[in-house]
């Protein structure tokens, strides 16, 4: 099918936005910028076409001087002593720089990924609002003690830094996504090498500099870039690496865990979805119908929640599709630094290519187009929103993470047949229930195997919740209380007082 629409971006927007930060940007290790063997990666606005940024194509040894900087700091540095008092107020100190320097941040994440400003802005005022919520976090890190164990014995749970934690990122969230792991592993006292997605660095070497600013010590945070088997996988491999926390697709989190466990290293893994979103005839349609819609294209459907499967009645199918591709046609598609447009530029020309490739076997298996299913014109890469029917659960754009604009439709009968659908693929991310009877709601949401279920709502989020997958969606919970439990190794202490009973037999027995 061919989409004809015409996607234009301004250039006088662009030009403004390009005067904001400095093309070239450096690594940071052990508190010092560095350009690493000369290399450089180039990333192109995906909107664009002209080159945004560029950031030193980072080697195996730079990973290495990372992590010897974390080590060292780690192992005799102030930071894992540090008070949470202190701890703390470097946190809040770089939450209010990320506010300080929102504009920027948010036009780097725009121009390196192809998401739109007004999206980006609200990602980094979301990120500030983590770094600030691990602050309280930090103070709240305590463990447990046991005085019932005997008048000559006391128990003690201390909760203690984990070490040098590997963090290694994705492209679609680049700030924010960094922002859920790393204040959590500094709050907790751990140091860190951060590497970012060789697309999108730029925002994650800015916080570099925000960090020192706001007073961290050296080699706490080494930031380093690259491609992932160049610098991430020795990431995963070091002895001297403690924890790995991983967001990204399954394909390399899967290799990520493997390479670890030589090493047997704590893992964190954020990983793909396939997320259900089912619909009820006795929802609140017109709620349901934007919640469905936003789920599927914001951030252009590359988001690990995208709600890329609808699950419908049988009984309101026809309609619900209708209005859906009503919205699907509205959703305004265009400059990403355009403050009114809803969905920007796809990532990559090959990402855009395997899109469509998606859409094209969905076809040639039967399913049908109802809306989309092509890139826009453009000079830039734009892919219309689209919406697939005729689909059968076990076709592969029924069960595989597209990634892109693109959702499917599936229908059921009955509760039953609804949460065995939306039970019928390897991840188990979220998933989300629209219904006005609280038996319906509650009844799927509790039988649906995903880390988050939403009532009536899509994609909402706050700090304060945990986030994280069932089954190859991931492995273990970012945010939420335990948010910075997850960076400690438990110590116990076993304490006796007063005289001991032998264990030999009482002598001259
Ligand atoms: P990706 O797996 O290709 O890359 C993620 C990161 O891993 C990048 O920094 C990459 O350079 C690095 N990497 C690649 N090979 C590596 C290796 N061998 N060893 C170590 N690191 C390596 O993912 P992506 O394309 O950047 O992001 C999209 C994927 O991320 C999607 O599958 C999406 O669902 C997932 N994602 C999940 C969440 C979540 O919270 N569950 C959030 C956002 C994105």
């Amino acid at each position: 099918m061919n989409v004809r629409i015409k996607i234009a971006v301004d250039p006088v927007k662009l030009n403004e936005a390009m005067k904001r930060f400095p093309r070239d940007r450096a690594m940071w290790i052990d508190g010092r910028e560095v350009a690493g063997e000369g290399e450089t990666i180039e990333r192109r606005s995906p909107a664009h076409g002209v080159v945004v940024t560029r950031v030193p194509r980072g080697r195996a040894n730079d990973a290495r001087r990372a992590i010897a900087s974390a080590r060292k700091a780690f192992d005799a540095g102030r930071w894992p002593h540090e008070t949470a008092s202190n701890r703390a107020r470097v946190l809040l100190k770089v939450a209010d720089l990320i506010d300080r320097d929102r504009e920027t941040l948010a036009i780097l994440d725009t121009l390196e990924s192809g998401k739109p400003i007004a999206q980006a802005r609200s990602e980094i005022e979301g990120a500030a609002d983590i770094w600030r919520y691990a602050a309280s976090l930090a103070r709240e890190l305590s463990g447990e003690s046991y005085a019932n164990l005997g008048p000559d014995r006391l128990g003690l749970v201390l909760r203690e830094p984990i070490g040098v934690v590997s963090i290694i990122t994705p492209w679609n969230f680049p700030l924010l996504i960094v922002s859920q792991k790393l204040p959590f592993a500094l709050a907790a006292g751990c140091a860190c090498v951060v590497k970012p997605s060789e697309m999108t660095s730029a925002s994650t070497l800015h916080l570099g500099l925000l960090l020192a600013e706001a007073g961290l010590p050296e080699g706490v945070c080494n930031i380093v870039t690259g491609y992932g088997p160049e610098v991430g996988a020795p990431m995963t491999t070091d002895p001297d690496v403690d924890m790995i926390s991983f967001t990204g697709s399954t394909a390399v989190g899967r290799a990520a865990v493997a390479a670890s466990a030589a090493t047997l290293k704590k893992v964190s893994m954020e990983l793909g979805g396939k997320n259900p979103q089912v619909i009820f005839p006795d929802a609140d349609m017109d709620a349901a119908l934007d919640a469905a819609a936003f789920g599927a294209y914001f951030n252009a459907g590359e988001c690990c929640n995208a709600g890329s499967r609808i699950l419908l009645h049988a009984s309101i199918a026809d309609e619900f599709l209708a209005g859906l591709a009503v919205r699907a046609g509205e959703a305004k598609v265009g400059d990403p630094l355009d403050p009114e447009t809803r969905v920007g530029a796809i990532i990559s020309a090959d990402h855009l290519g395997k899109i469509e490739t998606h859409v094209k076997s969905a076809r040639e298996s039967g399913a049908v187009v109802r809306t989309g299913g092509a890139r826009l014109e453009s000079n830039g890469l734009f892919m219309a929103p689209t919406i697939v029917e005729n689909v059968d659960p076990s076709m592969a754009i029924a069960r595989e993470e597209v990634f892109g604009p693109v959702v499917v439709a599936l229908t059921f009968e009955t509760v039953e047949e609804a949460i065995a659908l939306a039970n019928s693929t390897s991840y188990g991310l979220s998933a989300s229930v629209w219904s006005r009877d609280v038996d319906t709601a509650i009844g799927v949401g509790r039988g649906v195997r995903a880390g988050t279920v939403w009532v009536n709502t899509f994609m909402d989020g706050t700090p304060e919740l945990p986030f994280g997958g069932y089954h190859q969606s991931g492995v273990g919970r970012e945010l939420g209380r335990n948010a910075v439990k997850d960076y400690t190794e438990e110590k116990t202490f076993h304490v006796h007082t007063g005289p001991r009973t032998s264990w030999w037999l009482p002598r001259g027995a």
